[in-house]
């Protein structure tokens, strides 16, 4: 049979696809699990990475993939922890310094290094290039529904019938809150806080200054009179960063907007009176799982149009966040939600609170120093009455004339960050515990010798 002109084109076409379909095949099964349970392409990325983790840092530090190779092997070479030195961490260097400045949240550590497998991530190479997900949005419907779960397990947020905007950390949603409050205002907004308080909200505000806000600083000093002609925006940081008390707004009335900054509001830290219910508030993952170094945050907002003006604020700075970190904190999620998702809330209280129980039994020995109290309180989460686990220690030097606490401090090897950056008076001086185990041991250390050589002054003083 001769065939005609359309006959032929058809015969190509379909010669084609085939060829296509097999190109299409060879290659996935090149990519994919080949269906019996074995792995293909991912076996070469697993094994680097498991031999990366397994170099021997002494447990005073940790090899990563993307750290610095010797010259020697080209292997990552050991990045050891602070007081550390060695090729394999293993020499303590005497007289270091205590470092409980910044409030990185390491503690966790040990924590996923037992949940190594089930919270590891393989990223492909052709892992969702796109900019979008289906839909063109920029945000994992997955990851929004694991958080909205993760709420409901702690017990420590309402999301029905709310929005989720993710940013990049919660770093950006707070200013994105600002931007999103004060848009559509008739006068320009006063953007408040109650000290002593978490010091970014006035460097960002100041820093991304706009017709339509400004930092005006201590909320308490507005006058009731004035909220009713101002439009306020008050960051309202509960519990407090530096010192863990559950906050209410100072500022009340029609014209004052809340943005309450729920980065601690998780059983580690806090008692859960009950699930919090606000219409704008900000959670981080750097302090619920310590993955600050992922920069991965989200806001629960009730209002539409706030929303709306939120996801303008990210999409214009961002374009939405990185798919690789949504990818990574759906499976940090995954991982904490396995079973009846309590472990990680069980396993953080504990830790926190036995270093609470530790720093405090310290400065119970002490007259110069004090440290905040936080009375026990019914948590939801525990359904139970429970005792303090906060952050951070908020040390004031009790002396009239110890004008700079942190100068006092560091006078002990111990590196804090001084109260005026919180915006009250150096008489205080903010401890993070949220480190890891080797930098929370040396400060425990420092702070014995420290609060020891008080007692044998005043010893020799009073004989
Ligand atoms: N809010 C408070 C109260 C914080 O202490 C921090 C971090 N220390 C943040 C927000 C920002 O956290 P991140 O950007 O890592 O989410």
């Amino acid at each position: 049979m001769v065939m005609g002109g359309k006959g032929k084109s058809y015969c190509w076409l379909s010669l084609c696809l085939l060829g296509s379909t097999i190109v299409n095949i060879y290659f996935l099964s090149d990519l994919y699990i080949d269906g019996k349970g074995k792995v293909s392409w991912s076996e070469e990325g697993a094994a680097k990475a498991e031999e990366v983790a397994s170099i021997y840092c002494s447990n005073h530090g940790r090899a990563y993939l993307d750290g610095v190779v010797s010259s020697f092997d080209g292997k990552p070479v050991c990045e050891c922890h602070t007081c550390y030195a060695g090729s394999d961490c293993s020499l303590l260097s005497p007289d270091c310094a205590a470092d409980a400045d910044s409030g990185d949240p390491l503690f966790l550590e040990p924590f996923w290094m037992h949940h190594a497998s089930s919270s590891a991530v393989l990223i492909s190479g052709c892992h969702r290039m796109s900019y979008s997900f289906p839909g063109s949005t920029a945000i994992s419907e997955v990851l929004d529904s694991h958080i909205r779960r993760l709420h409901h397990v702690a017990k420590n947020a309402l999301t029905d019938g709310k929005y989720i905007v993710f940013g990049g950390g919660s770093t950006q949603l707070l200013n994105a809150a600002v931007y999103a409050l004060s848009a559509n205002l008739s006068s320009p907004a006063s953007v408040v806080a109650s000290a002593p308080f978490y010091p970014l909200y006035k460097t960002q505000t100041d820093f991304f200054q706009n017709k339509n806000y400004a930092f005006k600083g201590e909320a308490s000093l507005m006058s009731n009179a004035s909220y009713a002609n101002t439009n306020v925006i008050e960051f309202v940081t509960s519990p407090n960063n530096p010192d863990g008390n559950l906050k209410e707004a100072v500022c009340k009335g029609p014209n004052v907007r809340a943005i309450y900054d729920h980065a601690y509001f998780w059983p580690h830290f806090t008692a859960i009176p009950s699930p919090a219910d606000e219409d704008v508030m900000i959670f981080t993952m750097s302090k619920l799982t310590g993955h600050a170094g992922s920069r991965f945050g989200w806001a629960l907002v009730k209002d539409e149009e706030v929303y709306n003006n939120m996801m303008m604020y990210i999409s214009v700075a961002e374009m939405g966040i990185s798919r690789e970190t949504q990818l990574r904190a759906l499976q940090l999620m995954k991982a904490i939600l396995r079973g009846d998702g309590k472990e990680i809330f069980d396993y953080a209280f504990e830790k926190m609170s036995a270093r609470w129980g530790k720093i405090s039994r310290i400065f119970s020995k002490s007259k110069r120093f004090s440290i905040q109290e936080i009375p026990p309180l019914y948590c939801n989460f525990f359904d139970k009455v429970r005792g303090p686990s906060p952050g951070y220690a908020w040390v004031k030097c009790e002396r009239e004339e110890d004008l700079d606490c942190t100068r006092v401090l560091r006078e002990a090897n111990i590196i804090g960050r001084a109260g005026s950056r919180f915006s009250v008076d150096d008489h205080y001086v903010r401890l993070s515990l949220l480190k890891g185990d080797d930098d929370f041991n040396l400060l425990l250390n420092h702070l014995e010798t420290l609060v020891d050589e008080e007692g044998g002054l005043e010893a020799v003083s009073s004989f």
